[in-house]
């Protein structure tokens, strides 16, 4: 179906679809499949309204439809895209078995978005999925997508989640949903395998060029774009591996397909906040030895890097030893860029500026006692800010208290007043997260009941994490000690 009425027109779409005009072999060209009855659950205004879309004169039947992609507005040109991936360290031929990207949408400022939904049938990459998604796992993509984007780490949007009316059976029979998901683009590392695993040596150049024109255009006339990207994608993905680390967030399955090459956190199937500190967190149900632990996650990231760096390696240099020498070197550099990457971010979390001897001590102590004391790593630092929450009992253990009175003396040797130190903790340390808890609740509420007001409640509170708001005590607390392990599920 096309868009037909007026009404929908004043959308403000501006589709320019320029991936699928790269090789036929990167994409497939398709349609999604409607769905029987969409409902709209949710739209997301806040990002519509970035993005210079405008639904407020067109009914929420309509925007369902929209979204279902039951009825695709002018100017999409649907494509799925062929990408590889290590899953769990092994090599697969994979795809958007379930997701469509509709079209590429310019923002008002010229920002370039892929609209993408999930979860609205199967496409030639489906294998044996269905080629659907239920509703819980797309509300939860919303959920925790949109507090990554609140919390100042780059990520893939939400802008809206309909149900389809169907049901999708997993374990059980589920509401079924599609998710419609904002990307700078959809352009993994595993793009880049896949491509490379064809052997087709000009379509890798073109997908080069084409990553670095799309997303680092300032760098568009290097000698050696593939050297470039490998070089800009090492520093995006530290940023971002860093900035999981500052929060607590575990991505639960950090496969090479779902690494970008835009820097944006991806795929949030099985992905959850750590509460308790413990660097060997693993939430995820299939994730049996702890691959995409806490602590694991920057030597991941490394390990996906060298991966992109083999893909790269016939355009790095014709001769093989040559590429891989220079390659090698530049993936070599990442355990230090990392670490001082990670160290100046715990600074900011202690509110420590400049250098002294004990920071790095200061540091380590502290996360050792977390470890050992099972404290919450969120409210460990806000406790550190606001002195009040010191009185609790955890922080009456002597370690403690001999920690923190070196952390004062520390902060003392700061060239800058106690105010900006204090200014600096606060921009670092969020005081809100998901709780796992939290999500379940609204979860099950959404699911079970249809009642979306949790749902509301819980994504106010989420759009101001660094802010100290009063009333939002339930959403602070660390679930009640269990002995029931929370538990993620990929891909449901
Ligand atoms: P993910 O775990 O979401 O990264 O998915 C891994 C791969 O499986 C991707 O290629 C997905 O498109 C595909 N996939 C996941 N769920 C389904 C499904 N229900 N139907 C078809 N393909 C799926
Ligand atoms: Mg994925």
């Amino acid at each position: 179906m096309n868009e037909s009425t007026l009404e929908v027109s004043k959308i403000g779409w501006r589709f320019d679809n320029s991936y699928v005009r790269l090789p036929d072999m990167m994409l497939s060209k398709i349609s999604p499949i409607p769905v029987k009855k969409p409902k709209l659950i949710i739209l997301n205004h806040e990002l519509s309204k970035e993005l210079g879309l405008d639904f407020s004169t067109i009914s929420d039947d309509y925007i369902a439809s929209i979204f279902s992609g039951n009825l695709l507005p002018k100017g999409s040109e649907s494509i799925a895209q062929a990408y590889a991936g290590h899953q769990f360290g092994h090599f697969t031929m994979l795809g958007d078995g379930r997701a469509i990207v509709i079209g590429e949408h310019l923002a008002p400022n010229n920002k370039r978005v892929d609209i993408q939904f999930k979860g609205s049938g199967r496409t030639p990459y489906s294998r044996n999925g269905d080629g659907r998604a239920a509703l819980g796992p797309m509300l939860r993509e919303y959920i925790i997508s949109e507090a990554m984007h609140a919390l100042g780490i780059p990520t893939t949007r939400s802008l809206a989640v309909v149900k389809t009316g169907e049901q999708v059976i997993r374990e059980t029979s589920l509401p079924g949903a599609i998710l419609t998901r904002v990307a700078a683009s959809h352009i993994r590392v595993g793009t880049f395998q896949y491509v490379a695993s064809q052997g087709d040596i000009k379509t890798l150049k073109a997908l080069v060029n084409y990553s670095i024109n799309r997303h680092y255009p300032d760098y568009k006339d290097t000698d050696n774009p593939a050297l470039t990207l490998l070089k800009i994608v090492l520093k995006k993905q530290i940023e971002l591996v860093t900035n999981w680390m500052r929060v607590g967030f575990i991505h639960g399955v950090m496969n090479t397909d779902n690494m970008t090459i835009s820097g944006e956190t991806i795929d949030y199937g099985p992905c959850a906040f750590m509460d308790v500190y413990n660097p060997e967190t693993v939430f995820s149900s299939i994730d049996y030895h702890g691959r995409y632990a806490y602590f694991n996650q920057p030597g991941i990231t490394k390990w996906n890097l060298l991966r992109f760096a083999e893909t790269l390696l016939p355009l790095i240099d014709n001769q093989e030893d040559k590429a891989i020498k220079i390659a090698e070197e530049i993936i070599n550099g990442f355990d230090s860029f990392y670490k001082n990457h990670w160290f100046r971010m715990m600074k900011k979390k202690l509110g420590l500026f400049g250098e002294e001897s004990e920071d790095e001590n200061l540091i380590n102590t502290l996360l050792v006692w977390m470890n050992q004391n099972k404290v919450d790593y969120t409210n460990t630092f806000c406790s550190l800010i606001d002195e009040d929450l010191l009185k609790e009992k955890p922080f009456q253990d002597s370690i403690f208290l001999n920690w923190h009175k070196q952390w004062k003396k520390r902060l003392k040797k700061n060239k800058q007043p106690t105010e900006s130190s204090l200014s600096l903790m606060k921009r670092t340390n969020p005081t809100i997260i998901p709780r796992n808890h939290k999500v379940e609740e609204v979860l099950k509420a959404a699911n079970v009941n249809d009642d979306l007001t949790l749902l509301y409640n819980l994504l106010k509170v989420l759009k101001k994490p660094y802010e100290n708001q009063l009333n939002a005590i339930t959403y602070k607390s660390p679930p009640t000690p269990s002995n029931k392990k929370y538990q993620t599920f990929c891909g449901t």
